[in-house]
């Protein structure tokens, strides 16, 4: 019989693992949250938003329901529209494209650089010119921290500057990692972020925040969390969303931002093993200059001449799972392909999305479970 099969199968990501460290005060916060009964807008809604702009450094945190909520709060705030573009990354999550897209203004994708995934500042120039040439008018661009590395923020402002665009910041992968010393939250005019479980912090179900400086900003985030309400709450003044944070999930997330830190330093030691791992077998992540990450994927390359599908095979066989972010970039997908790009075209994201491969990643992996990922992947390469 195969040694492998003895074996216990890996988690991918392992939520249970913090829920055993946490332990009491969750069930103590869900507790007093049952005993309160203000399960929407309680007093733990207000202390997350405080407890977030100090994390973040951020001077106006707004709590919401997802991170999709998040991104489209923020674009319905600035009147984006039809006859916009908003310039994003075609090698993303979906939510990113699909928040323009449901405001009724186009996405315009733009390719990513090949070492950190990360939208390329020259591809977002030919972003803003493909638009122009489609008769859109470019209103903003939203720069993607993706697998939990923050992108080249100065890079991206100083084309944002020049051609007048509005920064909105998508880090739902990257929040509590840093660019220039200064943890994302107060890069761009505003950024967002999910608490969708699997995300570096999550909750114990959906949830996001908007980080942003601009008073005015946050003020019209806060209207149209509540429908668009008015100052007189029964004259809506603009249209909202039922897009609240309910207080169960401010409650956990308290909690858990107390070891977020920890987590993050904890995240970052598995991502260094693996690399020393890995380095010389395949592709592993790099972190580029004044760059830090939170680790949301670690997503290796796999050298030309390994089947994907094979390798991924061979490690599932040993109870090691895998899984592919992203098989087709935005712009390779059913519903965004009729959507511009940037001239030129998108060849990185496409050549990523054919060799990329997400290894289990977590605060809690021990060392001898990556010992075994690390002697998996190896063998699979070279099998
Ligand atoms: C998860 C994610 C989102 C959306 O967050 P939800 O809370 O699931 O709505 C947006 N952008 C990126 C890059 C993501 O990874």
């Amino acid at each position: 019989m195969n040694q492998h099969m003895t074996l216990k199968p890996v988690p991918f990501i392992d939520i249970g693992a913090q829920r055993r460290r946490l332990g009491k005060s969750i069930d103590e916060a869900v507790a007093r949250v049952l005993a309160h009964c203000q399960f929407i807008n309680g007093p733990e809604v207000t202390e997350l938003e405080a407890q977030l702009a100090k994390f973040s450094g951020a001077k106006h945190v707004v709590s919401c329901a997802s991170g999709t909520d998040a991104l489209l709060m923020v674009l319905m705030a600035k009147n984006i529209g039809p006859g916009d573009a908003v310039i994003c990354p075609s090698f993303t999550f979906c939510a990113t494209g699909e928040a323009v897209a449901l405001t009724g203004a186009s996405p315009v994708f733009t390719d990513v650089d090949e070492a950190t995934f990360n939208m390329d500042a020259a591809s977002l120039k030919r972003g803003v010119a493909a638009a122009k040439k489609q008769g859109l008018k470019p209103k903003a661009v939203i720069p993607v921290d993706l697998f939990g590395q923050s992108a080249d923020h100065d890079a991206i402002s100083a084309v944002a500057e020049a051609e007048g665009l509005f920064v909105l910041d998508d880090a739902a992968q990257g929040f509590g990692a840093s660019y220039k010393g200064r943890r994302l939250g107060t890069y761009g005019h505003a950024t967002a972020t999910s608490f969708f479980p699997a995300k570096p912090l999550g909750c114990f179900g959906d949830g996001g925040a908007i980080f942003t400086d601009d008073a005015e900003l946050a003020a019209t985030l806060r209207s149209i969390r509540v429908h668009g309400q008015g100052s007189d709450k029964y004259d809506n003044v603009r249209l909202g969303l039922t897009g609240r944070l309910d207080t169960m999930q401010a409650a956990i997330l308290i909690e858990k931002l107390k070891i977020f830190d920890d987590e993050i330093a904890a995240r970052n030691k598995v991502a260094e093993r693996y690399a020393r791992g890995l380095g010389n077998v395949v592709t592993v992540p790099h972190l580029a200059k004044d760059c830090s990450s939170v680790w949301a994927q670690y997503t290796i390359r796999l050298p030309a001449g390994v089947d994907r599908d094979g390798f991924a095979a061979d490690l599932k066989a040993q109870g090691i799972p895998t899984a592919i972010y992203y098989v087709k970039s935005m712009h390779q997908q059913t519903a965004y392909r009729d959507y511009p790009v940037a001239e030129g075209g998108l060849p990185v994201s496409e050549k990523l999305s054919d060799d990329v491969i997400s290894l289990p990643m977590h605060a809690y992996l021990d060392e001898p479970t990556q010992d075994r990922i690390i002697r998996a992947v190896r063998g699979a390469v070279s099998a």
